[in-house]
């Protein structure tokens, strides 16, 4: 027979543990509550609002801002656009190239000679071959690509006229002095091809058509051409690995 002491300790064991188990659950449900308060929601919205107003506000659409974005896409406006402060830099040229070609924006001027300065210290001779080129002139290229290797194939490595980069005069072709590799996808393999790639962003350049990305800029992989959109730019594209299409996509300027 069970006794009556017995029975009453029963009791309040059942009844202390019951009360302990309730009062767990409800601590942790008030745990489980506590990130759905209206302050916290209040603070994340404001970080939110934070990252966005410290996005840079970049100018793709302007003719003159060094952050134009000319691609098969995005042409420049008016479409025969012409830098009005072209200067010839203190860089050695192709001395083929006409005068237009021989300029660049008086805005990159410092930052290209300096680069091709410091190449040269690093035993780099470096010749620029292109830097602006008009409606007219890339008309005329890329009429003779057409009429040498067809419609389709002059479109993966030339641009339609309004459509080049070099028409912003921010940007430019770079080869040996020699011209080993010249416009040749080995000179990405030269130690000039190497030095550019991995220091052109120190400068405020970013090599614009990278190998692999042919998909997303439109053009094959371009070892020798560089195009300036100042070092807080080149320096986060070049650290993310990414083309200038992608760079603006995450900024959610463009779709691609
Ligand atoms: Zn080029």
């Amino acid at each position: 027979m069970i006794s009556k002491d017995f029975l009453r300790k029963l009791l309040i064991v059942t009844g202390a543990l019951l009360i302990t188990s309730l009062l767990a659950y409800g601590l942790r449900s008030d745990k489980n509550k506590k990130p759905k308060t209206d302050s916290s929601v209040t603070e994340k919205s404001e970080v939110k609002k934070e990252s966005v107003s410290k996005r840079p506000q970049l100018d793709i659409k302007t003719a003159t801002s060094q952050y134009v974005l000319v691609n098969k896409t995005y042409g420049i406006q008016p479409e025969d656009y012409k830098p009005g402060d072209l200067v010839v830099p203190d860089v050695a040229t192709s001395s083929s190239d006409s005068k237009d070609e021989q300029s660049i924006r008086e805005i990159i001027r410092p930052s290209l000679e300096k680069m091709l300065k410091d190449a040269k210290a690093s035993n780099l001779d470096l010749v620029m071959n292109s830097g602006f080129r008009s409606f007219k002139s890339q008309g005329f290229y890329f009429n003779n690509y057409v009429k040498q290797s067809g419609l389709e194939a002059a479109k993966k490595f030339s641009a339609q006229p309004g459509h080049s980069e070099h028409q912003t005069g921010l940007a430019f072709d770079l080869s040996y002095a020699d011209r080993k590799c010249y416009l040749d996808i080995c000179f990405g393999q030269t130690d000039a091809g190497k030095w550019l790639a991995d220091h052109a962003h120190d400068y405020g350049f970013i090599l614009r058509y990278p190998y692999g990305k042919s998909d997303i800029t439109g053009y094959q992989y371009e070892p020798w051409h560089f195009r300036y959109v100042g070092k807080d730019v080149a320096n986060e594209i070049y650290e993310k690995k990414l083309t200038y299409e992608e760079y603006l996509k995450n900024l959610g300027l463009i779709t691609l």
